[in-house]
């Protein structure tokens, strides 16, 4: 897509996710292709392309685009599968993943959030994503098992049903900790068995349901 941001685009491709450990070509594409400037405020246009998080309305934020880059890279989509999305927020991190795999399906519990979202999605023409409102903690059973699922609220523990919605083999990444801070938790299925490792130490905003904090 050609727009007034591409060298911005390029520039933090190159700047914040090449220099680091973001190596998977197919997610640094889609991470140069997705329009971030269209998932914040215009007011903030300039900015969306910054190395930090911005706040996205409600008290929510899009997180720093290099978190998003290795969530998703840490996820290894080939294309054809079926993603799991918990916290739509902005709706970027659907996006960039709707490059990616063959359907996305996104969680979000704030309704005038998910209409934003929507209208994006609709704006760029992103047919494979499909949302709903709801408590994510519970997942959306009627589309899984998911080959991946990705959490970008943090809560203190991995949520059952999303463990139980997830295909064999599959992958979930998901920040587990307190409230303040949390490890980025890579969970693992793989012929019958679960396995987690921690990969960074992440600061995302609570994940709040049944199976989250309680709200506040
Ligand atoms: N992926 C988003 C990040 C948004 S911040 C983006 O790219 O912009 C995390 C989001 O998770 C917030 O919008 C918050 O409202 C949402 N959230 C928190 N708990 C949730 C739950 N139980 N179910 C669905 N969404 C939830």
């Amino acid at each position: 897509m050609s727009d007034r941001y591409v060298t911005s685009r390029e520039k933090m491709v190159r700047e914040q996710l090449v220099s680091r450990n973001i190596t998977d070509e197919r997610t640094l594409a889609a991470m140069g292709e997705v329009p971030r400037h269209y998932f914040v405020d215009d007011a903030m246009g300039g900015r969306a392309y910054g190395d930090y998080p911005l706040p996205i309305g409600a008290g929510q934020t899009i997180s720093q685009p290099y978190i998003v880059a290795f969530m998703t890279q840490s996820l290894q989509l080939g294309g054809s599968e079926s993603v799991l999305e918990i916290g739509t927020g902005s709706g970027y991190q659907a996006a960039v993943l709707s490059k990616l795999c063959r359907r996305v399906y996104t969680v979000e519990r704030i309704n005038s959030l998910l209409a934003g979202a929507r209208k994006v999605f609709d704006r760029l023409r992103y047919f494979n994503i499909r949302s709903k409102l709801d408590d994510g903690t519970l997942g959306w059973p009627e589309h899984g098992p998911y080959d991946a699922i990705i959490v970008t609220a943090g809560g203190p523990e991995i949520p059952q049903p999303l463990i139980d919605q997830l295909a064999d083999p599959g992958r979930l990444v998901i920040p587990i900790g307190d409230r303040h801070t949390q490890g980025l938790e890579l969970l693992v299925k793989k012929d019958g068995q679960v396995e987690t490792r921690r990969l960074a130490n992440v600061r995302f905003v609570d994940l709040v349901g049944e199976y989250g904090w309680s709200g506040k």
